[in-house]
């Protein structure tokens, strides 16, 4: 009955919504909301019209409440948007684990994949080099890195948690889990079809080589050659090595002048308001990642990343904690609206317009990543407030007071 008598409100202000030609304007502008009213409507009246008598997910549903009730402003048939590291396959090997949300689970995004890897303390990442560029984001606790330029220097580095690296496509590299218990980490590739499973192993490449050749090129004897390992060995056991200082002693030649590691847990907020603050980290702070900028995105409960767009570049999000609502405008009347968990994976098509909500009662944090060398977005409210007054009341229908009442400053985050 209360269905009903609800329905009957919203029907009667929507026959004075349409009643009215004083909003005619007002319609016009919000058409895409227009056009789903009546559809709506007619489903709050007949109140069992939202119901599901068939099978259904719960888990799924729970965690994701705007996709089994969509907003009305919600239209079309669009790319997805949403995946999640915990519909991935998990490669485990001991010494750790890896997975991944390429192109191939979430098939719009061609400009960047993820790989979430886990090493215990000791166990190393293979020595290895790959086709695309690797950024890297710490979650929890820390690694070893080494990097070789092809010059001959060496880069070694600790990374602790909130830490970045990034690796130039080709330049080899390792990673290995520090006291006490290792570390956790996302891998970022500048290439959607990226895969993990496809990368240049050292051992892989040893075992696949004659051995007269191998003999020959390290200038070891025949016998020596039968102690390298026959397969690859990807994700292994070791021990945790010494100091970083003695590590770095330990090597030969000199060390990298080109640091490839970015201290972030420690760098001061780019922007902070009420909502909540970002770091912005791109090949202005960090010279050496000129392959992909990111935004350190915290919000407080109720705040809000506002109305905003990429002028180059798609979005591929993280999210680390907490609880987020996106909808993304892709023109055409089409939008579409999912909520997001730690551990989802959100995508944006380059240049659509999005908001990211904070819905939960923590802080939400996520990854806000672009395939780019300097992080650039577009704010509605900067654009709306920076035109002359009529030409934002002529879209808008507000009034000369109602548009200085919008944030004139690229806020970034809004406060709830
Ligand atoms: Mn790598
Ligand atoms: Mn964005």
């Amino acid at each position: 009955m209360k269905a009903k008598a609800k329905g009957t409100v919203i029907d009667r202000s929507r026959r004075n919504f349409l009643g009215s030609a004083a909003l005619a304007t007002a319609a016009m502008v919000r058409g895409a909301v227009y056009a789903q009213e009546p559809n709506n409507t007619r489903q709050a009246e007949d109140g069992h019209s939202f119901s599901n008598p068939g099978p259904e997910n719960k888990s799924l549903l729970e965690a994701n409440p705007s996709s089994n009730l969509p907003p009305p402003t919600d239209h079309g048939n669009v790319e997805p948007i949403w995946y999640s590291f915990d519909l991935a396959h998990k490669r485990v090997q001991e010494g750790g684990w890896t997975d991944q949300v390429t192109q191939r689970e979430l098939p719009p995004s061609k400009d960047l994949a993820g790989v979430r890897m886990r090493l215990t303390a000791g166990s190393y990442r293979e020595l290895h080099w790959h086709t695309a560029n690797e950024w890297a984001f710490m979650f929890y606790g820390n690694a070893r890195v080494t990097c070789l330029n092809p010059d001959g220097t060496i880069f070694i580095d600790d990374v602790g948690q909130g830490d970045l690296w990034l690796f130039p496509a080709g330049f080899p590299h390792s990673i290995q889990g520090l006291g006490p218990d290792g570390c956790e980490f996302l891998l970022v590739f500048d290439d959607g079809m990226f895969s993990e499973d496809d990368t240049f192993l050292l051992s892989d490449w040893v075992a696949h080589t004659p051995a007269e050749v191998l003999s020959k090129n390290f200038g070891l004897d025949r016998s020596v050659i039968s102690k390298l390992p026959a397969r690859d060995l990807y994700i292994f056991p070791g021990s945790v090595p010494p100091s970083l200082a003695q590590d770095r002693a330990s090597v030969e030649g000199s060390e990298s002048p080109i640091s490839y590691t970015f201290k972030a847990s420690t760098m001061a907020p780019s922007k902070k308001t009420q909502g909540g603050e970002v770091r912005v980290v791109d090949s202005r702070n960090f010279p050496a990642n000129k392959a992909i900028a990111t935004g350190i995105v915290n919000i407080k409960p109720g705040g809000m990343r506002e109305l905003h767009w990429h002028p180059t570049s798609s979005e591929w999000q993280f999210y680390v904690a907490g609880k987020a609502r996106m909808t993304v405008f892709f023109s055409q009347g089409n939008a579409r609206t999912m909520d997001f968990n730690a551990n989802d994976v959100g995508f944006i098509p380059r240049i659509c317009g999005h908001y990211i909500e904070n819905t939960g009662t923590t802080d939400l944090v996520f990854l806000e990543i672009l395939k780019a060398e300097l992080f650039a977005d577009v704010s509605l409210n900067n654009w709306i407030r920076h035109l002359p007054p009529e030409m934002t009341s002529a879209h808008l229908n507000l009034d000369e007071t109602q548009i200085k009442s919008i944030p004139s400053e690229k806020l970034g985050l809004i406060a709830g």
